[in-house]
């Protein structure tokens, strides 16, 4: 399918008639960042520390999930509740401990250039992740300097309801004052992409880790791309096609 056919299925799937971007909704881990691996290997440390074994793999499938959403997976599954919000507090952040002591992450290759390109064409970004990881959050700044203002991001700290909810997503257009037709969203996870997908906006969908294409495309993706440098060199032509409706 060619752009002009993938944006008439989004109009179709939607009921919109436009699709002009204003905002460029933006997942943080395995999208900016290359960090879905030590994310993984804290998870499945942290479980183990209380007895809870895990497969590392699993923790792939949550990604998106708040903190506390993820520990309560591991909970009812091993005692059969869900944790307290005192167990969370602790055991979210010994995770992050554990996170933070791992080797430093590298911005994912190729968001640069994506994001160089929306400021370019005058789209707003926002971030949109469900995550409190402090390390990461604060390294923002200096890995995408003016990338993302304060004032338009969404992290663990105002999401009560995470993805794969559509709320981070729709709060996120309410921030940008912008519509769904007038909104992308860029992610790399299911449960993402689904989040993005029930919103309404425009999702792209781009697989950067050992997640198969065909479950980011089962969750609602509108266009696919196997990787952040095959997307970044398609963006422009992608806007343009989207303006000349
Ligand atoms: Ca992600």
């Amino acid at each position: 399918m060619d752009n002009k056919d993938i944006i008439a299925a989004y109009q179709s799937r939607t009921g919109y008639s436009e699709m002009r971007p204003k905002a460029a909704l933006i997942d943080m881990d395995g999208t900016l960042y290359d960090s879905m691996p030590h994310h993984a290997d804290a998870w499945k440390q942290m479980a183990s520390e209380i007895g809870i074994e895990t497969e590392r793999d699993e923790f792939f499938m949550y990604e998106g999930r708040t903190g506390a959403s993820t520990i309560n997976i591991l909970f009812n599954r091993a005692f059969g509740r869900d944790a307290t919000d005192e167990e969370v507090k602790k055991l979210y952040g010994r995770k992050s401990e554990l996170f933070k002591a791992m080797p430093a992450v590298d911005p994912m290759p190729g968001a640069k250039e994506m994001l160089a390109t929306l400021r370019r064409s005058g789209i707003k970004r926002v971030l949109v992740t469900g995550s409190g990881q402090s390390s990461l959050l604060s390294r923002l700044d200096t890995d995408y300097p003016g990338a993302f203002r304060p004032e338009l991001r969404i992290t663990a700290a105002n999401t009560r309801r995470g993805k794969p909810h559509p709320d981070p997503y729709l709060k996120a257009m309410e921030m940008a004052g912008a519509e769904p037709w007038q909104s992308i969203a860029i992610e790399n996870a299911p449960l993402g992409v689904e989040s993005a997908s029930k919103a309404k906006a425009f999702t792209i969908a781009v697989s950067t880790g050992p997640i198969p294409a065909e479950a980011l495309r089962e969750a609602g993706a509108d266009i696919l791309f196997h990787s952040m440098p095959e997307f970044a060199a398609a963006l422009p032509q992608l806007l343009l096609d989207m303006y000349n409706l």
